[in-house]
């Protein structure tokens, strides 16, 4: 069996700990920066980061159209920024996002830089509560028909509206939080065995999360 290749966006913002995440789980991967780098992987990653920045390189390496073309016919996880460009509708971007995700994504709904938090988020996906990382957040403000919400914020008392920050249509999935940031590969591991279909390679399909367990979030990023 060859083992998974999966690529993951490189142009800008913290694709390096996507990187070290799917490689804890076996997989070969890829960074994409150039239209070719698309040929022989099996799923695709957009890291968080700045949308505007990456929206703007996206178009200096022309890779709108084939990013776009894999994005609708194949798997794709974006994450934070990424889930901007998967979105539909977003304000203030120098070109439009790649419409893969029929929902609106309000940039930095949650607030500034100083405004990011972490919160409990509920996923039936990763069967249940996950710790969620928010630095400059999207909110999502609207889902489509189709779209499916896959993970939301833990409501309780003293806590938030169990608003979604997860989404999903097909093989297409859009988080508000950066799964990548905790050590915890559950999010990781869900999309590449249940939304790719990859198999993962050895023991890597049952462990629960990179050891060492959490990482601190390095400040300012991404
Ligand atoms: N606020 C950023 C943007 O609008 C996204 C932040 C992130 O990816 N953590 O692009």
């Amino acid at each position: 069996m060859s083992v998974p290749r999966v690529g993951v966006l490189a142009l800008q913002g913290d694709f390096a700990r996507h990187l070290a995440s799917l490689e804890a789980l076996g997989v070969d991967v890829q960074r994409i920066v150039r239209p070719e780098d698309l040929a022989d992987v099996d799923a695709l990653v957009l890291p968080g980061g700045e949308s505007t920045t990456m929206t703007r390189l996206l178009d200096a390496h022309r890779l709108r159209e084939p990013l776009t073309r894999f994005a609708r016919e194949q798997p794709v996880l974006g994450t934070c920024a990424g889930l901007i460009l998967l979105g539909r509708e977003s304000e203030r971007l120098p070109g439009p996002p790649l419409g893969v995700l029929d929902a609106t994504v309000e940039r930095n709904g949650y607030g500034r830089q100083v405004d990011s938090f972490t919160a409990e988020v509920t996923s039936p996906v990763v069967g249940g509560w996950f710790p969620g990382v928010f630095i400059r957040a999207p909110r999502i403000r609207r889902v489509g028909p189709g779209v499916e919400v896959i993970a939301h914020l833990t409501p309780g008392p003293g806590k938030a509206a169990a608003e979604p920050v997860g989404v999903r249509r097909g093989q297409a999935v859009g988080l508000c939080f950066h799964p990548e940031l905790t050590g915890d590969l559950r999010f990781h591991r869900w999309f590449l065995g249940q939304v790719a279909g990859l198999e993962l390679p050895g023991s890597a399909a049952g462990e629960n999360g990179v050891r060492g367990a959490a990482e601190p979030v390095p400040e300012g990023t991404p």
